[in-house]
């Protein structure tokens, strides 16, 4: 018997083992850290139909004021367990905690009371159809659940891509059956049990654990019992699920990968662009889908430009991640640090100009074994070099001088994936104009990563399908009803 923590699933209100399991492991240290579930495809059954179940009971008698109610309430209890799910996220992330303190956990309890205020403002259409004789035709759209929704949840923001589904899913009256990642199950576990300390009646939100294809998150997106499916990931993992949804059909929302450009032109205020810029690239350790992996300078400022990102890239503080002064955390698995130092090696050896890192990091105990890699910057290579084009998913970027409009809009449009763009420009005109053509779902002009919960997200090309955020994640928890009553003349 391992004597590691158990984490296990849960399903109709109360936690279930599971008859297989994998070890997880601590990012910062490589040693094993808790022992997991392994949903088999019995257990997926279970779930859905605990779900199903529940559809049935209370939950599916709730008013939307009641729905509305509780996403507040559990953001109170969730605010109240605040540095438990910080502890908990750290544990399987290694993320660096007073990023998760201040910003990653109060973002994901936020969008609780976001989502709630969303459903309360949601107006219901309606339209009058003029008909014979003085008579009219009354269109009113009403919204109802889709039913059963299957959520499969990636790692890199665990309980926050989370409840940015879980919340709009609950508001409309759905029940759910959510797939965590393998690498980080725990706050998914610590919500579904906050949730039903809050009232959440049982099988509203059940939680399985353990692999994707082949395994947990196969069975869920394949089980013909789950009404819609939304996933965030990779874009090989999302055209594997859409293939899944097709069975049925069951709809689907895709937020898919990433290879995000920054436009720095020559008339930016250049402090702010590199403060923003080396957010941009290392935040999170490169493992946000907004992070910026492509940086076009303008050749008047590339020098100072890139000196600055150098000497912030070399001012992060990666350590324990429990240490308020971390800035810096690992790299999430063994596999993910094997990747970004395999495309790391790669950029080496196109002839690409390492300005900074370009390796593993050197870590003092007790992080000799953890997962660290180093905040890299190159230069020198085409747009067509492998790191040019592919999403890395880690702390690096590589550097390009470019001299007019037309030529840097169109290098950052060639690129299969639009999911997030960032212009830097003091001409808010320009800014304006060039943020218009870039083929991006989000464009930021002189920030990043600043969110509205009710603006549409999501990505052009293959960063995905569909949009979450405000009402059009209300739309897609929602089957859509019109009802058209015959009102004769009055
Ligand atoms: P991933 O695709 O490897 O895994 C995501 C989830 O899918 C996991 O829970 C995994 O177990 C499951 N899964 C894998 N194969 C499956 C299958 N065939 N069927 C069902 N489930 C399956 O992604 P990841 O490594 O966890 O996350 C990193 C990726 O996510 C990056 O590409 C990043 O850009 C992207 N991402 C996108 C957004 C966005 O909003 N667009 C946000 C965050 C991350």
């Amino acid at each position: 018997m391992s004597d590691l923590p158990y984490i296990p699933c849960f399903l109709g209100g109360r936690e279930v083992p599971a008859r297989d399991g994998f070890e997880k492991h601590d990012p910062a240290t490589g040693r094993p850290s808790a022992r997991v579930a392994e949903a088999d495809a019995d257990l997926v059954d279970q779930a859905v139909a605990r779900a199903r179940a529940a559809l049935r009971g209370p939950w599916g008698a709730t008013t939307l004021a009641e729905r509305i109610t509780f996403l507040e309430r559990l953001a109170d209890r969730l605010e109240e367990r605040l540095d438990l799910l910080v502890s908990e996220e750290i544990a399987d992330t290694g993320k660096p905690i007073t990023i998760t303190t201040q910003v990653e956990i109060p973002r994901a309890i936020a969008n609780f009371r976001a989502f709630a205020q969303i459903a309360r403002e949601a107006e219901e259409e309606m339209f009058d159809t003029p008909m014979a004789g003085g008579a009219r035709a009354r269109n009113r759209i009403l919204r109802q659940p889709v039913g059963v929704v299957g959520i499969v949840a990636p790692w890199n923001l665990p309980l926050l891509l989370l409840t940015w589904k879980v919340a709009p899913a609950l508001v409309c009256g759905n029940t759910i059956v959510v797939k965590s990642s393998e690498h980080s199950p725990r706050t998914a576990l610590m919500l579904a049990r906050i949730a039903a300390e809050a009232g959440l009646p049982d099988g509203v939100l059940n939680v399985i654990h353990g692999h994707g294809a082949g395994a947990a998150g196969g069975f869920l997106v394949a089980h013909p019992g789950v009404n819609a499916i939304t996933f965030t990931g990779e874009t090989r993992t999302g055209e594997a699920i859409m293939r899944a949804a097709a069975e049925g059909p069951r709809p689907v929302s895709l937020e898919l990968g990433g290879k995000n450009p920054a436009l720095v032109f020559g008339d930016c205020d250049l402090a702010a662009a590199i403060a923003g810029t080396t957010r941009s690239m290392f935040d999170n350790c490169g493992q946000v889908c907004l992070t910026t992996e492509r940086v076009f300078v303008h050749r008047s400022v590339f020098g100072r430009f890139a000196e600055g990102l150098v000497a912030a890239a070399q001012n992060l503080r990666p350590g324990d991640p429990r240490a308020a002064e971390t800035t810096l955390g690992p790299a999430i698995s063994a596999v993910q640090r094997d990747k970004v130092l395999g495309l790391y090696a790669g950029a080496r050896a196109d002839g690409a100009t390492v300005l900074t890192g370009g390796g593993a990091l050197e870590m003092p105990a007790p992080f000799t074994e953890g997962y660290w890699v180093a905040p890299t910057l190159w230069t020198g290579l085409p747009d067509d070099a492998e790191i040019c084009r592919r999403e890395v998913f880690g702390p690096c970027a590589h550097l390009s001088i470019f001299d007019d409009e037309d030529e840097v809009i169109a290098r950052a449009n060639a690129s299969e994936f639009g999911l997030a763009a960032t212009v830097w420009s003091g001409d808010a005109a320009r800014a304006e104009r060039v943020a218009g053509r870039l083929e991006s779902g989000t464009v930021w002009i002189n920030c990043w990563r600043v969110r509205d919960e009710r603006a549409p997200f999501g990505g052009f090309k293959r960063s995905g399908i569909g949009r979450e955020g405000g009402v059009r994640s209300l739309d897609f928890y929602s089957e859509l009803k019109t009802l058209c009553a015959y009102e004769p003349a009055r």
